[in-house]
């Protein structure tokens, strides 16, 4: 039997930033894929803010892992009224993005294990045991384990902590050409509920995708594509599940950490998880390196730290579930109204006085008066969308 000191389960974005966290303070984890190559298959509409280039120093310049800059984003309401927001958001090659982060986490000294599954794991006295699958199946002793296995959360699960649930799910097409100028979000409560269609144009090709919890999101897609006269060649069709939720209760018990979307790392709003789960990955890094590093067992060491820096964060507060269980619960003549209101402006630049000038008109309206408390949810929850969804 193998002994390790940290075994890290999955190779997406949250797990290899935990093991460049970890490998950074002097623990060199162990990372288990199931898939045979890192970063693929592709599940992703690859839009990425600047915010996750900046937290995590990846060099913009390396055109290897983006196609294309996108400066303003289109939040599109029923009637066609739209409104506009300065951003600054790479359409990612998800692939060679996830196989960039392994290649940072193994030059600092991880070991990344491919085409192998961890079966189960089972808390016993020593931290964690891992069954794993792989040419032949062994057992691995690990002092601790990071779960950052997906949306799925199976071995989450197994421990009878509450996965992320309910998960939406997501329905994408590659299409060839670029068909738009900027990141566009469709919402319309009727057609797509609790979710939205975007169009992220890359260099070359489009990514258009739908995330609803309706179960005709093909046939939904396919009825924007025809509406919108969008007839590039399909390249790939791709799509997963994505917790809705945002962030679970328990991230932590014992020796087992989670991160990412198995943890319900994701934007309740957007529903990008990127930057959050790596965000997720690498305070899990941090705290775990300096639980194993303790010289004594203060609460500053203790895994206990990771939730507790977790809540600092504006992602994981409490406000961005309000205002998706708001927000998605209108109706479409509620969204006209505001769309109608907000008309063409640039959300982000209404500063000072015409931001009072703004609430009264929404206020006014009748319709929207009897929301304030709404309202605020809305605002407060896009406001940090802006940074945190996707
Ligand atoms: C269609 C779609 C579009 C999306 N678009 C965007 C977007 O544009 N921007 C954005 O920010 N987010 C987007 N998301 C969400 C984003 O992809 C996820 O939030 C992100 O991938 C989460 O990273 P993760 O590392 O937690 O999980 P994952 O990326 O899912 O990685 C988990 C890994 O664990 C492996 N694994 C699972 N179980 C085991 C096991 N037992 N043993 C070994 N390996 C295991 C899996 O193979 C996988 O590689 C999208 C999601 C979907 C489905």
């Amino acid at each position: 039997m193998k002994d390790v000191r940290v075994a890290i389960v999955g190779g997406g974005p949250a797990g290899l930033q935990a093991a460049i966290s970890l490998s950074k303070l002097g623990i060199k984890p162990l990372v288990y894929e199931e898939h045979s190559n890192i970063g693929q298959p592709i599940q992703c509409g690859e839009g990425l803010s600047i915010h996750a280039f900046n937290d995590f120093s990846i060099p913009v310049e390396d055109s290897k892992i983006w196609t294309k800059v996108h400066k303003r984003c289109k939040l599109v309401f029923p009637e066609n009224r739209a409104i506009y927001g300065d951003i600054q958001a790479y359409m990612i090659k998800r692939d060679k993005f996830d196989q960039y982060l392994a290649q940072k986490a193994t030059d600092l000294g991880s070991t990344i294990i491919t085409s192998t599954r961890v079966n189960s794991i089972q808390q016993n006295s020593a931290g964690v045991l891992l069954n794993i699958e792989g040419e032949k199946s062994t057992e691995v002793q690990s002092e601790l384990v990071i779960l950052a296995e997906g949306a799925q959360a199976k071995l989450t699960k197994s421990l009878s902590i509450s996965p992320p649930f309910p998960l939406i799910y997501a329905f994408e097409y590659k299409v060839e050409g670029e068909w738009g100028e900027e990141l566009e979000f469709y919402f319309d409560a009727e057609r797509y509920p609790y979710g939205y269609i975007w169009l992220f144009p890359r260099k070359n090709e489009t990514n258009i995708g739908i995330v609803t919890n309706s179960r005709e999101r093909k046939k939904l897609l396919d009825d924007f594509l025809n509406q919108k006269n969008i007839s590039g060649r399909i390249l790939k069709k791709v799509g997963g599940p994505i917790p809705m939720k945002g962030p679970i209760p328990e991230i932590h018990r014992d020796k087992i950490m989670i991160v990412g979307d198995a943890a319900g790392m994701v934007n309740p709003i957007f529903y990008g998880g990127i930057r959050i789960g790596m965000t997720s990955g690498e305070i899990a890094g941090k705290v775990a390196a300096n639980f194993l590093n303790r010289k004594d067992d203060s609460q500053a060491s203790s895994l206990d730290r990771y939730p507790a820096e977790i809540s600092k964060y504006m992602f994981s507060n409490k406000i961005n579930l309000s205002c998706h269980n708001f927000f998605y619960s209108r109706s479409n003549k509620f969204l006209t109204k505001l769309g109608k209101i907000l008309n063409e402006q640039y959300i982000n630049r209404i500063k000072g006085r015409e931001k009072i000038k703004m609430l009264l008109n929404l206020l006014v309206n009748p319709g929207l008066l009897k929301y304030p408390r709404g309202l605020l949810k809305i605002y407060k929850g896009f406001k940090i969308a802006r940074d945190w969804g996707f």
